[in-house]
């Protein structure tokens, strides 16, 4: 039997259950015995019902760090392997995206994780290897499972909009993506000011390799960065925090906002400044952090607690006291 944590009903506490665990893995089938899974803002979305009607009992959980148990016969991963896996488990594999290494904008059926399927915050978990990524050394294990989405929807965008030498990345929000944000934009090259209402953060920051810590409640500075990536989920004063772009810089969204944007178009019009999203990656872009990750010795600053401590690990990350992002230690 599987042991998990699950929540029968929207804005329920998660209840311990077992679940029958199921046939042998098929194809690209695998199931990953999970050692630690942490708890991210999603999965916090999903349990209060902000994100609508999911399938429930909902077994929440995407950032897993695990050891391969059972494997289809085209896996290709070896059993004991150590691999993460993310928000995503799972693409069509014949859309556009998909044939494109752009398989997280896959259109033809997206799997995610803990979505109508059991996630994390369980013994056992099941996913296609080719979304299960072996983790290189010398990666941190203890500490590695935020990089699995926290780390990916940070890496992603820096990557893909020429995070470099030279160039002034602004991270609004420091916290579970944001610190995250900070480490791989210095790793790629970028000068860094961190923006957080809370100055008590400033030698973490500093740390991290931020060259400062800006009130983000004001006065802001004008023309100070040339990529703003947004990781909180706060709705902002868009105009001010486009202020705070250079000509033609770019304002990132990786939180989701609560409410609709609302902003002038004349930054757009007159600076050329431009505003784009993103979402977690693809597996290649995985890869690619994972390996930055090793190499740089980027580890997620964590806290530990056991599986069975789900939703006291669940409250810290709802009200912002986890520093930075809880893992929850399975086996
Ligand atoms: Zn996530
Ligand atoms: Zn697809």
């Amino acid at each position: 039997m599987i042991q998990a944590f699950a929540q029968k009903r929207a804005g329920e506490r998660l209840e311990a259950i077992a679940i029958q665990e199921g046939a042998a893995p098929e194809g690209y089938d695998v199931d990953v015995d999970v050692v630690s899974c942490s708890v991210c803002h999603s999965d916090v979305h999903l349990l209060d019902g902000d994100w609508g009607d999911v399938a429930r009992p909902l077994v929440p959980g995407h950032e897993i760090v695990g050891r391969v148990a059972r494997a289809g016969d085209a896996a290709g991963l070896a059993i004991g392997a150590m691999v993460g896996i993310g928000w995503q488990c799972g693409s069509c594999g014949v859309c556009v995206p998909c044939r494109s290494q752009r398989e997280h904008l896959c259109t033809g059926g997206k799997v995610r994780t803990c979505m109508g399927r059991q996630g994390g915050f369980a013994t056992r978990v099941r996913a296609d290897a080719r979304f299960c990524f072996e983790l290189p050394e010398p990666l941190d294990l203890a500490s590695a499972a935020p990089l699995l989405c926290a780390g990916l929807t940070v890496f992603s965008p820096l990557e893909r909009l020429g995070a470099k030498a030279g160039m002034r990345v602004g991270v609004v929000g420091i916290g579970g993506l944001g610190h995250l944000a900070v480490r791989f934009a210095r790793a790629l090259g970028a000068e860094v000011v961190a923006f957080d209402p809370d100055a008590t953060k400033r030698d973490l920051v500093l740390g991290l390799g931020a060259s400062e810590l800006v009130d983000a409640r004001g006065p802001l500075p004008a023309g100070a960065v040339d990529l703003l990536l947004v990781t909180t989920h706060a709705s902002l004063a868009w105009d001010d925090w486009f202020r705070v772009l250079d000509l033609e810089g770019t304002l990132c969204l990786v939180g989701v906002p609560g409410a609709p944007l609302g902003f002038s178009a004349d930054p757009l019009m007159d600076e050329q400044k431009k505003i784009t999203g993103s979402v977690i990656g693809s597996p290649a872009t995985m890869r690619r952090m994972l390996a930055l990750a090793a190499a740089e010795g980027i580890a997620p600053i964590v806290e530990h607690m056991p599986l069975a401590r789900a939703n006291d690990a669940v409250d810290r990350v709802r009200s912002g006291a986890a520093r930075m992002r809880v893992v929850l230690d399975v086996s």
